[in-house]
């Protein structure tokens, strides 16, 4: 449930209301927003959810206590309306302005990290990508040069002066990738690996969550939900396709997620063209298409040479191609820019397939 407080609710009295919920042995979370505080209240409540709403609403300082609906509390638009905006160095996620993370699938070597840096920031990245850890269907194939990548993208950042992403597989792997990179990336065949969504709750770094393959989007925002209840609220989602009836695409880009997501949360939301599709021609029309439905950003891999890659050559575009790609994105985000209006003012409603909790 969310326990709303009066407009002007003093410290003590949101602190009493928070003492009440902890001696229930529920947890509350804050949220300060624009119309006051919202506290939802976290944990099994079961067949005391009457009698403990009642008890809240006639505490100091209560405006009105409301049950949720939703299985996902802290990452739902009615906890938290407005967007949540991501500052990570000198770049805005979410802020209404375009991210786009680019850089080759695998760090594979300094030049060539060098190499796609340079060109990606001149073209217009925001974010600089690159694979150190890599999770492979085939034991047998290149699995990330490790930590030495992780020190060439520290240097990759230091020259260009854009943040790092960088995938991390492992609970154990955490402090060191967050060490080096900017944000961490949960990929998608870990999304509901909930040791490492833990753990990534714990860190002061953004963290990038992408919908596993054969996730819902209740399932995927329910993965979000654990990192956010564990203490970290830089949460970024990124829709990379979905696994379908269809193979001629590696995987089925499911675009609906896009205002859907919006709609239902306050988290940035990416598209990610290059693992959907699988296939180097299909990532432009399918970059454009995310941000023509309201994206926050894409992510795109770039590569000097895709045809030599050591993973995904199929899909990285080579600099020139993600070039011309930026020049595209640009209009196109302009166009919809105000399409995302309506999410903060909380048009989520009914009718949205969702269970109820
Ligand atoms: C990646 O972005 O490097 C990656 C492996 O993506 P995904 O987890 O979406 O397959
Ligand atoms: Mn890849």
């Amino acid at each position: 449930m969310f326990v709303a407080m009066r407009k002007g609710a003093t410290e003590a009295e949101i602190l009493g209301v928070k003492s009440r919920i902890l001696a229930e042995g529920l947890t509350p979370y804050e949220h300060a927003g624009a119309t006051g505080t919202v506290l939802a209240v976290v944990g099994e409540v079961g067949k005391r959810r009457p009698a403990l709403i009642e008890q809240f609403a006639v505490l100091p300082g209560v405006e009105r206590v409301t049950p949720i609906s939703r299985p996902f509390k802290l990452t739902s638009r009615e906890f938290h309306p407005e967007d949540t905006v991501i500052p990570v160095l000198d770049a805005v996620i979410g802020d209404g302005g375009l991210t786009v993370m680019a850089g080759p699938c695998s760090v594979e070597s300094r030049d060539q990290l060098m190499e796609t840096a340079d060109a990606v920031a001149a073209a217009g990245a925001t974010v600089l990508r690159g694979g150190a850890f890599k999770p492979r269907t085939s034991p047998y194939a290149f699995q990330g040069l490790g930590i030495e990548a992780l020190r060439y993208l520290s240097e990759a950042r230091d020259r260009t002066g854009l943040p790092t992403i960088t995938e991390v597989m492992e609970p154990n792997q955490v402090d060191i990738v967050a060490e080096y990179a900017d944000i961490l990336q949960i990929g998608t065949r870990n999304m509901q690996n909930y040791s490492l969504l833990n753990a990534v709750g714990r860190v002061a770094r953004p963290v990038m969550l992408k919908r596993g393959f054969g996730a819902t989007v209740e399932e995927f925002l329910m993965a979000a939900e654990y990192i956010v209840a564990a203490g970290n609220p830089n949460v970024i989602l990124c829709e990379r396709g979905i696994r379908t009836f269809e193979t001629y695409t590696r995987n089925t880009m499911d675009l609906a997620a896009v205002p859907v997501l919006h709609q239902l949360t306050h988290l940035p939301v990416i598209v990610d063209p290059s693992h959907a599709t699988g296939k180097r021609w299909l990532v432009r029309p399918l970059a454009l298409g995310g941000v023509a439905v309201g994206a926050d950003g894409v992510m795109v891999e770039v590569h000097p040479d895709p045809d030599s890659a050591l993973s995904d050559a199929e899909q990285q575009l080579d600099l020139p191609a993600f070039a011309a790609l930026m020049r595209d994105l640009l209009p196109i985000h302009e166009l919809v820019r105000d399409m995302r209006d309506g999410y903060e003012a909380g048009v989520t409603g009914n009718g949205d397939g969702l269970a109820r909790h």
